[in-house]
């Protein structure tokens, strides 16, 4: 079947015979799916000499259509056809984060009009780490006014003497959830604990440890910088936060976060060793699993779900509602999770993460990962449910750069959220970007030129290892490696 120029592929495409000039598309009836053939995001189309009727049982339906007839429309002739269409998997994420490096509204709402053209139903929405707390707190207002600005920055190899930082004001964040409603997609905010929390601490030193007072980081890394499991005080702050944040943001789900947390001062901590053992704990790892489950309680007060990154499952204690996102599972125990019958998000850092070079993770090898990853038995699948493709942005700070790292790579993660395995096909993919790559000029982002999508062996190898000696310090790699091996 020669693919139309849409990305994601529809699921049945037949084709009547015979074009029709685009401008028919103009002429559009409505037609109510009275039976949910399609489901809450699926479509009809029927496009034919009279103009086109689209079928959707919702909004969401008809929004999803809507993406595919501007894609359709690219050429002056369209094709009198008949389309029927389904995602493949509930949820299809892109992340941003605004942690590291910010992005205006307007830039925000140009990334997501091009991630609503692709069908994304969710943005993650990373805004809160070692190096920057960006939502604007009304009950704990320093968080911003400490917690939202670095001395200066040492990403990408270079030291930048500014202060650097801000926030989204409530006002933003509100009209942010509101455009993205518009376009069926749930705003996820994580707030990332009880590690990647300088931010936090740099504001209240009180929930640390330590409790000394300490600056936001300015590298990329692994930091020690641990919220303290012993100190009630520390949930108290992390309740009332989670309340500001769970009214600002109306999504089903909150992200807590959980990666890379050294358990280094928990250790050495009276409290959080006395709260072990209280609670006849084996090891930090589960009074990791014990912090989370908290919170996951306090949340679903609210009605909140919670997402978490993978290492939450270390200390094998994790409330069995949480979905885990995936991202690198040496242990397999994101499958063991899916298989047990809880929910599972793939988003593997050697597959989908796009702050690393095109040379490092070339589109195809994005394209052709699998999100039913291995470990996965066949039977408990539907536990996979969905993808994030993730733009973690140390090493980006302006938007053209941000776009040439997302795209394509953000399109061929929603294809293989949306489409159909029979149907996916690299070459046909290529193609059809390149057809559709005009509407995204249209919005202001510039993906990158197919010359650099994938690159021949040699500058496979050459360009990545430029890019770790340009960008990323021995000692911050060092660090990294150490505090991987001592969570593995
Ligand atoms: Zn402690």
């Amino acid at each position: 079947m020669k693919k139309l120029n849409v990305i994601p592929t529809p699921e049945e495409v037949e084709m009547l015979g015979g074009t029709v000039n685009a401008a028919v598309l103009d002429r559009l009836t409505k037609q109510t799916d009275e039976t949910g053939t399609y489901g809450d995001e699926g479509y009809a189309i029927e496009i034919d000499d009279t103009g086109v009727t689209v079928t959707a049982k919702t909004d969401c339906g008809f929004f999803r259509a809507e993406q595919t007839l501007k894609q359709l429309k690219t050429g002056a002739e369209v094709p009198c056809l008949r389309i029927t269409d389904r995602p493949a998997f509930a949820y299809r994420g892109f992340l941003i984060d605004s942690a590291r490096h910010m992005q205006s509204v307007d830039e925000l709402k140009k990334l997501i009009d091009a991630a609503a053209l692709f069908k994304f139903n969710k943005m993650h929405w990373h805004l809160s780490d070692d190096q920057g707390f960006r939502i604007e707190s009304e009950r704990f207002p320093l968080l911003n006014s400490v917690g939202s600005y670095r001395d200066s920055s040492d990403f990408g190899g270079e030291h930048i003497k500014e202060r650097y930082g801000g926030f989204y004001t409530r006002e933003q964040i509100r009209g942010l959830v509101a455009y993205c409603a518009e376009r069926h997609i749930e705003v996820i905010p994580e707030l990332d604990v009880p590690g990647h929390a300088t931010a936090l601490i740099a504001a209240y030193p009180a929930l640390s440890c330590r409790r000394l007072a300490i600056p936001l980081e300015t590298k990329q890394g692994i930091f020690n910088n641990l919220l303290c499991a012993g100190n009630e005080n520390t949930f108290d702050f992390l309740f009332e936060l989670l309340d500001e944040i769970s009214e600002l943001f109306p999504s089903k789900y909150i992200h807590l976060g959980g990666d890379e947390a050294p358990k280094t001062y928990w250790e050495k901590c009276p409290k959080c060793r006395a709260r072990k053992e209280e609670l006849g704990l084996k090891n930090y790892d589960e009074l990791q699993g014990w912090f989370t489950n908290r919170l996951i309680a306090r949340l679903a007060e609210k009605g909140k779900q919670v997402i978490v990154w993978n290492e939450s499952l270390n200390g094998n204690n994790l409330d069995e509602s949480a979905t885990v996102q995936m991202w690198m599972d040496r242990r397999g125990k994101s499958a063991v999770w899916a298989n047990r019958g809880s929910s599972v998000i793939a988003c593997p850092f050697s597959y989908y993460y796009c702050d690393y070079p095109y040379s490092m993770t070339p589109v195809k090898k994005t394209y052709e990962y699998d999100p039913v990853f291995e470990g996965v038995a066949p039977i408990m699948k539907k536990h996979v449910i969905g993808v994030t493709v993730p733009l973690w942005t140390e090493y980006i700070s302006d938007f053209d750069r941000l776009c040439y790292m997302a795209f394509p790579r953000f399109a061929a993660v929603a294809e293989r959220g949306w489409t159909k395995p029979d149907n996916l096909d690299y070459e046909s993919f290529c193609r059809r970007f390149a057809a559709v790559t005009p509407l995204l000029h249209r919005l202001g982002v510039k993906p990158a030129p197919q010359s650099d999508w994938d690159p021949n062996t040699l500058n496979r190898l050459t360009k990545t290892i430029r890019f770790f000696k340009d960008k990323i310090d021995p000692q911050t790699i060092k660090n990294s490696l150490n505090s991987t091996n001592r969570q593995e």
